[in-house]
């Protein structure tokens, strides 16, 4: 297998280096404040629009409303966005929002929202988890009561990401409540500006906010239901795999290690022989993580089971995210204590070592991936 990308392979990357060389160091300061308004990690509506406006978001849907690429075009698009330290969250949840549509959504909902998703104008979030429901997510209580031809919605959401910039919400009910765990679930797409809803902000370690939303009598369309009643876990699991093969943490963590390399360049003398070899073994891991993740997007790509590799590809990237912060954090030594530090790597760092406690948690903690890639990859059986 060929890892170097040709040309073709290259094709939306380069549209992405062309939108970077657009950015000089006051734009680039001016995304960096946004993020920071916004209080979500790598979010920025500004970049959203300048990624729609070039053409980059949706790129593996097929026409009209994406351009049909594969899936190693994106991936290298997406990662040229990351190394050169833009903010790509909000591409993630918006796509995940479209893609979950095209898997699983009615024709007329594929064409009412993918054009919103393409040119930015729409903004998507996910509310699954809640307060006595998160690894296991089955356990949820947020209910749906048809009346006519709407749903009336109560209950509570926790650790909404991005819910209070975001247009529509993904949520997880439950419509019957005579059915037990996976069975009597459905999947609606909740507009967040609606009558009852309440969003809250709850803050993370990291500085950054998610939220608790709460759902008061809220009354949403019956045509806003995603896939059929009652067969909501089918449409999220999609979600859910697609969430698992993301890259948690490897990407960034490959940029912050560049820039680690590039500062101690300048001072290789000074380094130690077992910190030489520390770092050469992160920067062999980073690329096998880099690979891996690769792997699961290909794999994807041709349509196979990737609900026991995406995890792998999670627990590997995160946990090797928190070693390697922690790593070169105590190899800058004291200036990666201070937030407000004047060695901006130093500051970036230690932001990173608040921020990369959750990478272990968001998307599924490292025990339920390890749960998942036991069951579902080595087929092993179920603990009780
Ligand atoms: C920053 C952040 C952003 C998030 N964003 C979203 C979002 O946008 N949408 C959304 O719906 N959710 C979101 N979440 C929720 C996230 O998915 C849950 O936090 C996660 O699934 C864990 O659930 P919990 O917090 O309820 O922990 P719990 O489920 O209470 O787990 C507590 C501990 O028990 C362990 N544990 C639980 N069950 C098992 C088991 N069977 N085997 C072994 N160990 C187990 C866990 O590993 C963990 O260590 C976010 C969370 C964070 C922190």
């Amino acid at each position: 297998m060929n890892f170097y990308p040709g040309d073709e392979e290259n094709r939306y990357r380069d549209r992405m280096r062309e939108l970077a060389d657009t950015y000089g160091w006051p734009e680039m300061k001016a995304l960096r404040e946004e993020v920071e308004g916004l209080h979500i990690e790598r979010y920025s509506m500004t970049f959203q629009r300048q990624l729609a406006e070039h053409g980059l978001i949706g790129l593996t849907w097929p026409k009209p409303y994406g351009q049909a690429a594969r899936i190693d075009q994106q991936f290298l698009m997406a990662e040229e966005l990351e190394c050169q330290g833009f903010p790509g969250y909000g591409l993630t949840t918006n796509q995940r929002g479209g893609g979950m549509l095209l898997r699983s959504g009615s024709a007329e909902q594929i064409a009412e929202h993918l054009p919103h998703v393409v040119d930015a104008s729409w903004t998507y979030c996910q509310g699954l988890s809640e307060p006595g429901a998160g690894s296991d997510l089955l356990a949820l209580k947020t209910r749906a009561v048809r009346d006519g031809d709407h749903y009336v919605v109560n209950g509570a959401k926790l650790w909404t990401s991005s819910a209070h910039v975001s247009t529509w919400c993904s949520l997880l009910v439950r419509t019957d409540p005579e059915q037990i765990r996976h069975r009597g679930l459905s999947l609606l797409l909740v507009d967040l500006q609606s009558p009852g809803v309440t969003i809250q902000p709850v803050w993370v370690m990291g500085g950054w906010r998610v939220n608790a939303v709460f759902y008061d009598d809220v009354r949403v369309p019956a045509a806003n239901l995603v896939g059929e009643e009652h067969q909501g876990w089918s449409v999220i699991t999609g979600n859910l795999d697609e969430e698992r093969a993301m890259s948690f943490g490897g990407t960034e963590t490959r940029l912050l290690c560049a820039r680690l390399i590039h500062r101690l360049s300048e001072k290789a003398d000074e380094l130690s022989e077992s910190d030489l070899q520390t770092l050469g073994r992160f920067i062999m891991d980073l690329e096998a993580d880099r690979l891996l993740y690769l792997r699961v997007g290909l794999s994807a790509a041709r349509g196979e089971d990737t609900s026991g590799t995406g995890p792998m590809s999670k627990v590997h990237g995160s946990e090797l995210a928190q070693r390697f912060i922690e790593w070169a954090a105590e190899l800058l030594g004291h200036q990666a204590l201070y937030p407000d530090s004047e060695d901006v790597l130093a500051a970036d760092l230690e932001q990173q070592l608040r921020v990369a406690t959750v990478l272990t948690v968001i998307g599924g903690t490292s025990e339920v991936q390890r749960n998942i890639i036991a069951n579902r990859h080595l087929n092993l059986p179920r603990s009780n």
